[in-house]
């Protein structure tokens, strides 16, 4: 069953672009994650929607991955496909516009911007993922978020034509999307941006580098902020004021330099992970009555 379905993938995408059993902590910031079945890394946008095509006819699972900064992969893996979107990274300009490929990196799409004078990315510009996981959860920092830069997102449909999200349909809210909520594949996003002074620009962005380097642990792995910030507070303040600074299980633990960072010490299991944020949760509800949501995505079993 699997050898034929193999031999299919291998002619949709090329049997190069196919690795089985592939262990995705080599492909999350946390470095954690099992096996998953199908590890394919589509080459073209066509190349992406006969893929999803023929998984839609087969009813396969899939789960898109980005640059993996956002993400908890199970220890057990993921008995499914894992379309890495690496392989769709080109970036145009013209004029104040700039369209980036899904799996162009958006640190990359801001350097772009500001080589072009073009501001409006510099508090996005140290946030390491991919232009579509950044658009799928209207990733933000420093007062800035991709919904206020974003002019439309391109949808891959699995049929021939792709379809366009504007701004507005794409329905932004803190840390979510109409794509995030209904599953869409972001295949391109356009971004409307500004003039300005291309070393007032890339000095913004060095500044907040240094700014990033200072609060966050850097040194460590991690998928950034493990909670969403909880409305009238701040998740990492909370933790720390729940005493839960430097708190560990297994390998895991409560940054103490920033709390709201859950960072790999070296051998921290998915399970470390996903037990130290319920603890958390629970440990924080007890003391605040404030419930804490994670702001990782969580891949498999657990
Ligand atoms: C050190 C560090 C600092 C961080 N700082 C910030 C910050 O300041 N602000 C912030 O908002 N986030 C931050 N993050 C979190 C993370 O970088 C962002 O959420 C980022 O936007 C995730 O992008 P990604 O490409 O890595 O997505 P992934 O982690 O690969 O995926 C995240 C989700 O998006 C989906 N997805 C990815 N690509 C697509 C696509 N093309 N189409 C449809 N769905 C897709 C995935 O299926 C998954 O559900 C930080 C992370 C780290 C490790």
């Amino acid at each position: 069953m699997n050898s034929f379905f193999l031999q299919q993938l291998n002619s949709i995408v090329g049997e190069e672009n196919i690795i089985t059993d592939e262990e995705m902590k080599n492909h999350t910031t946390f470095k954690i994650g099992g096996p998953v079945d199908f590890f394919i890394r589509p080459v073209s946008e066509e190349t992406l929607n006969k893929l999803i095509w023929y998984l839609s006819q087969t009813g396969r699972e899939y789960f898109i991955l980005g640059n993996g900064s956002n993400l908890l992969v199970s220890d057990h893996g993921y008995r499914g496909i894992v379309i890495d979107m690496s392989g769709l990274n080109g970036i145009t300009v013209e004029g104040n516009k700039i369209t980036a490929m899904a799996g162009a990196m958006l640190s990359k799409t801001a350097q772009t911007a500001a080589q072009n004078s073009l501001s409006g990315m510099e508090g996005l510009s140290g946030i390491p993922g991919t232009v579509g996981g950044a658009a799928v959860m209207n990733a933000g920092a420093y007062e800035c978020e991709m919904a206020d830069v974003v002019r439309s997102v391109r949808i891959c449909t699995g049929g021939s034509e792709s379809v366009l999200l504007s701004n507005r349909e794409m329905k932004y809210g803190y840390r979510t999307s109409e794509c995030k909520q209904r599953g869409f594949i972001v295949t391109a996003v356009e971004f409307e941006l500004k003039s300005g002074n291309r070393e007032e620009i890339e000095e913004k962005m060095q500044e907040l580098a240094l700014k990033r380097r200072k609060k966050q642990p850097l040194e460590y792995p991690s998928a950034g902020s493990a909670f969403k910030r909880p409305e009238g507070h701040f998740a990492g303040k909370l933790i720390m004021d729940a005493g839960l600074s430097g708190y560990t299980i297994g390998g895991a633990k409560i940054s103490e330099k920033h709390c709201g960072f859950i960072v790999n010490t070296g051998r921290a299991t998915a399970a470390d992970v996903y037990d130290l944020i319920n603890e958390v949760r629970e440990k924080v509800y007890l003391r605040f009555q404030v419930k804490l949501e994670p702001e990782i995505c969580m891949l498999g079993e657990f």
